[in-house]
């Protein structure tokens, strides 16, 4: 394959944008890859950045789910001891109580069924 800007000269890498062959004079070299001109160079970094914002959120939005369903557990915990403390509210506490500790194991479930299909 031969430099697209320079057909005489022998291309040793690819532009990781438009997919043409670059030679070393024309070889922009960035963090992960070899753009041919400066348009591709900004195109193949803000490409990079989109790739790493949306890994990062995928981690915040597992890292919620857990954290939601910590609530949720907590919760069902507390209206559980409630059930236990005070005899009066004690259909009242397990049931609240259960319906907390299903949310978070439902909640758990989604969390992991995301991070799996990623
Ligand atoms: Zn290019
Ligand atoms: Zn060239």
């Amino acid at each position: 394959m031969h430099c697209y800007t320079h057909p005489n000269q022998q291309a040793n890498a690819i532009c990781k944008n438009c997919n043409k062959g670059v030679c070393p004079l024309c070889a922009i070299e960035l963090e992960d890859g070899i753009a041919c001109s400066e348009h591709c160079a900004e195109k193949v970094k803000m490409i990079n950045g989109m790739i790493n914002r949306n890994q990062s959120i995928q981690g915040k939005t597992k890292g919620a789910y857990y954290r939601a369903a910590f609530i949720y557990g907590a919760l069902g915990c507390l209206f559980f001891a409630t059930a236990f403390m005070y005899s009066d509210l004690k259909f009242y506490g397990f049931a609240a109580g259960s319906i907390f500790i299903i949310g978070a194991v439902l909640t758990i479930i989604s969390g992991r069924k995301m991070s799996r299909s990623n």
